[in-house]
């Protein structure tokens, strides 16, 4: 017999094995010695009751053969086949690499920033002297933007069996089997090299190409048909299709298509800043308790409120987590935020964000840089106002809802420093107040939120792409280039991992079935 049922499990006993089978026995009416085997489908913590539990969907084997699944990498040689060339080594880029490769065909992955470990020492350098290698940082080398994140593996996206598809490879290439489980899966970012690495393994095997250092600063095209990518080297690469999967923070990737005649258009993003509580405030409100205890993860939240008809809402939110300079450029702050797999630091922080619309920034809606110009003049705000070598302008939360300038901040794990600054100073006006109107609503939907404990750090800038590069929704391909593929968030087809890696497998399925 193969059944499929609920149980609820008490925290710290959902990986033991022999808890389960007495919880799936008693609730079947047999003796646990008749179960040969449990498959979790399913895992998920319920805090809505006064008892913290965990819900689990599992599979029960009763008298019959239970086989686990196994997990293997297994891809063809595709060393002498048709290439396709693929620019950026992020989410996008490596799944675009891997689909090829099952498809037949050879990719070419030309990366402008370092492997994942060359790439360390830059963003050592970054923390600890605030110098940012414009060619290297949290945003570009290999891995991506994705490769020192969080490694959140949630997803908007409803096709079920195209998430699974991308969390089985990552479990094929060294992630655990519990992000298939788990309803808010996460890797972290201290095992996603590995994963990384692991990942670029099955390309070199297989076959495909990955070049570092490798920066395209043209495209070939004849009479509308890509023909390959001029590099900064002077040398050109040719192919009959390009995946250009380049992420939202290539600002020249824009200029170099724009100057080519290539279109691009202005994109709704959304700004605002890094909000960080100590974690136990947070665990506090959500598992209504004193001490969350070893047997239950960190806590998260997820905040939403309208104010005066635009969205503000928490964004990308790391339990246990450290705030992180993602500046790709001198003289500019980006915050964002990443955890370690055990999400073992004392802070909680979220992206807390304000929804912006081509209408709210001044100029021609028609110019594609619109957007564009606008974050990158917030995150030089926030340079000059943090006063250099990328401290960041910050304030505590009342201060900044009553409007004074914080006489000190709290200890914070954002490592180039903070300085006690008014963020409107920083922020326009009409970000400012939906924030001020935000957060104290937010502390009426979570009790203890809206506390000066908690520290606004600014800028968070890189929310999505403030720049789409169009594509037709059948091929995929650019309106005017055939066989040019627009991919993953850079282009405004993504927005995290799972998504981005699901597009790059879709432009890889697109790309091959021209060449
Ligand atoms: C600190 C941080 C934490 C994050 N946490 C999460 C999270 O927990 N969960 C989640 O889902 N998302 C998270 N994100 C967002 C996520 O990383 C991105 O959505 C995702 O990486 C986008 O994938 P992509 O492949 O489209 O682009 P990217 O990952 O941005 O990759 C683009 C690549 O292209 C390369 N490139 C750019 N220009 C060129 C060029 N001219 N030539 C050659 N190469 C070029 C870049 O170097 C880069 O490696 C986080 C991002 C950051 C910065």
């Amino acid at each position: 017999m193969i059944k499929e049922i609920e149980i609820v499990c008490p925290p710290g006993h959902q990986e033991d094995e022999e808890v389960l089978k007495k919880l799936v026995a008693s609730s079947l009416n047999i003796t646990p010695q008749k179960i040969t085997g449990i498959q979790v489908l399913k895992r998920s913590i319920d805090a809505r009751g006064r008892r913290v539990v965990y819900r689990m969907q599992v599979k029960v084997f009763v008298d019959e053969l239970y086989i686990p699944e196994s997990y293997t990498r297994q891809y063809p040689d595709i060393k002498n086949a048709q290439p396709v060339i693929i620019v950026g080594a992020g989410p996008a880029g490596l799944f675009a690499a891997l689909q090829c490769i099952k498809l037949g065909l050879k990719p070419i992955v030309l990366e402008r920033g370092k492997d994942v470990k060359q790439r360390r020492r830059d963003l050592a350098n970054i923390n600890k002297e605030g110098l940012v290698n414009p060619e290297s940082n949290y945003c570009f080398g290999e891995g991506g933007a994705g490769t020192y994140s969080d490694g959140k593996l949630y997803t908007r996206s409803t096709k079920r069996g195209d998430v699974t598809r991308v969390l089985k490879t990552f479990v094929a290439h060294g992630a655990t089997t519990d992000i298939l489980v788990d309803a808010r899966p996460h890797i972290g970012t201290n095992k996603l090299p590995q994963i990384i690495t692991a990942m670029r393994e099955t390309i070199l095997n297989a076959g495909g190409e990955i070049l570092f250092d490798t920066k395209v600063t043209g495209l070939l095209a004849d009479f509308g048909k890509i023909k390959g990518v001029q590099l900064a080297s002077g040398d050109k690469l040719m192919a009959g299709a390009v995946i250009l999967a380049t992420g939202h923070s290539a600002r020249d990737v824009f200029e170099m298509l724009h100057r080519q005649n290539i279109l691009i258009e202005a994109k709704p993003f959304a700004l605002g800043v890094r909000i960080e509580h100590p974690q136990e405030i947070i665990d506090r409100a959500q598992y209504h308790c004193e001490y969350r205890g070893p047997d239950l993860p960190p806590s998260y939240y997820n905040l939403v409120e309208q104010v005066d008809g635009r969205g503000v809402f928490s964004f990308c939110m790391c339990p246990g987590g450290i705030i992180a300079p993602c500046a790709t450029e001198a003289n500019e702050i980006v915050v964002n935020g990443w955890s370690p797999s055990k999400r073992n630091n004392p802070y909680a922080n979220s992206g807390t964000v304000v929804q912006i619309n081509l209408e709210d920034v001044a100029g021609d809606n028609a110019d594609p840089f619109k957007m564009l110009n606008f974050q990158h003049h917030i995150e030089q705000m926030a340079f000059k106002a943090g006063g250099g070598k990328l401290v960041a302008p910050a304030q505590r939360m009342v201060d900044f809802v009553e409007g004074r300038l914080s006489a000190g901040l709290p200890e914070n794990s954002y490592l180039p420093g903070t300085k006690s600054v008014e963020l409107k100073e920083v922020l326009p006006g009409w970000i400012n107040e939906r924030l001020r109107r935000a957060l104290p609503a937010f502390g009426k939907k979570m009790k203890g939120y809206y506390t000066n404990e908690a520290i606004l750090v600014g800028v968070e800038s890189r929310t999505s792409s403030p720049i789409k590069i169009p594509r037709d929704k059948e091929t995929l391909q650019h309106p005017q280039v055939a066989g040019l593929f627009p991919c993953g968030e850079g282009a405004g087809y993504a927005g995290g991992i799972i998504s981005a890696a699901i597009d790059g497998i879709n432009c890889a399925i697109a790309a091959g079935k021209i060449v």
